[in-house]
């Protein structure tokens, strides 16, 4: 069975103020984590991270208004999380202060034993980016790199 977590964009039907008066309406986007079961999205409930209405969240970049669903009282959040981390990517995550679905995404891949680099911060000057990178390895064991990049980047 193939098995890969991504973490995409949702939209929402609220607006950051300081797009209020824009036109046409300029709606309030934030990141999910999901899983990938072949080829299939894993249907999840997420919480707008502005206005909190809550979301099921159907494919990639797709999701549906929960309707009369006031609480995400199931939803998992980041002290959800923290209990199956070990401590030193707990720590380590504590200070960083990624947000929910970089969480996720990073104990996906402890889970599954899977490698991959998360994104974790960026600073950005003129044209040049340099990013700050968790890699993950397979045998759940990481390092923190730094890398350069002459570009803008999409984080992803
Ligand atoms: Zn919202």
């Amino acid at each position: 069975m193939a098995i890969e977590g991504i973490r995409h964009l949702v939209e929402c039907h609220c607006i950051l103020p300081q797009y209020r008066n824009r036109n046409p309406p300029v709606y309030h986007k934030f990141v999910v984590f999901s899983v990938i079961e072949d080829d299939k999205v894993k249907p999840k409930l997420a919480q707008c991270n502005n206005c909190g209405i809550i979301h099921k969240v159907v494919d990639i970049c797709k999701s549906e208004i929960a309707h009369g669903m006031e609480e995400g009282n199931s939803i998992r959040g980041i002290e959800d999380i923290k209990l199956s981390l070990p401590q030193k990517m707990c720590d380590f995550l504590s200070q960083q202060k990624p947000d929910l679905s970089t969480w996720e995404y990073i104990e996906f891949l402890l889970e599954n034993n899977l490698e991959s680099e998360v994104t974790l911060n960026k600073d950005q000057k003129d044209d040049v980016t340099q990013l700050k990178i968790l890699h993950i390895k397979p045998d759940g064991s990481f390092k923190v790199k730094t890398e350069i990049r002459q570009d803008e980047v999409e984080i992803s």
